[in-house]
């Protein structure tokens, strides 16, 4: 049988979210897999190699974590995080470890199917970007030239400092991934101090004015409260 379905591994205990999964995962064209412990997991992604993984946080042999540390070692595979509305904490250490982004139960199949699409675009994306020095990134009406160092929206030029261009590039480089405020922070000024969270609020508020985004209404990059930011992936808002 020829097969050039995305393969998506569900990692979950609950066996009705399993078969809800299932069920709309299927429907949509892609070849779910499932398992109900962080130790089947292991085994169902060595043997398979799925393109995405969407993971529990809570399994009953163990964290979620423990199954992103383990793929991680060997893949970058998308992974989608599950996890209950209280664990803020353990979404930001999840995304610290590797995964590409959460979704929030309970959620419903337009959230699910929008991050699958963007996490499996954003894999390929970085893939691909690894290996080409340079070269551009276009969303909607935004366009970045990286060897120019220059973002414009409509053709005009929007006029960044050298460390909003950098916030800007770092996260077009990861369209689709969120990315934690520790990461951004990492790769842009190297280490945290106390000062780091606020210097990027202030940065970061600078580029959604320039871009474009009022009050209330969020254009290219979303910041979801006390996580992080993720650009947008496809022309057409996914959320
Ligand atoms: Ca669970």
């Amino acid at each position: 049988m020829s097969n050039n379905k995305y393969k998506i591994l569900v990692i979950e205990d609950e066996a009705n979210i399993r078969s809800f999964m299932d069920t709309i995962l299927e429907s949509n064209g892609y070849q779910p897999l499932s398992a109900s412990t962080c130790a089947e997991g292991k085994l169902m992604f060595s043997s398979h190699r799925p393109d995405l993984v969407i993971l529990d946080l809570g399994l009953p042999d163990a964290d979620g974590t423990e199954f992103i540390r383990f793929a991680r070692q060997t893949s970058t595979a998308a992974i989608i995080v599950l996890s209950a509305r209280s664990t803020e904490d353990d979404k930001i250490k999840a995304l610290d470890l590797g995964a590409n982004d959460y979704i929030t139960k309970p959620f419903g199949t337009g959230e699910l199917l929008a991050r699958v699409r963007a996490s499996l675009r954003s894999s390929r994306h970085s893939s691909q970007s690894g290996a080409l020095p340079g070269g551009k990134f276009s969303v909607g009406e935004m366009d970045i030239d990286y060897d120019q160092r220059k973002v414009t929206i409509n053709g005009i030029d929007i006029h960044l400092t050298q460390t909003e261009y950098n916030i800007v590039a770092l996260l077009s480089e990861h369209a689709g991934k969120m990315m934690t405020y520790n990461t951004i922070i990492q790769e842009i000024w190297g280490a945290a101090d106390t000062g780091s969270i606020k210097r990027l609020q202030v940065n970061m508020a600078n580029i959604r004015k320039k871009l474009g985004s009022k009050p209330g209404k969020q254009k290219y990059i979303y910041n979801e409260l006390g996580v992080g930011y993720r650009m947008i992936s496809e022309d057409k808002p996914d959320e």
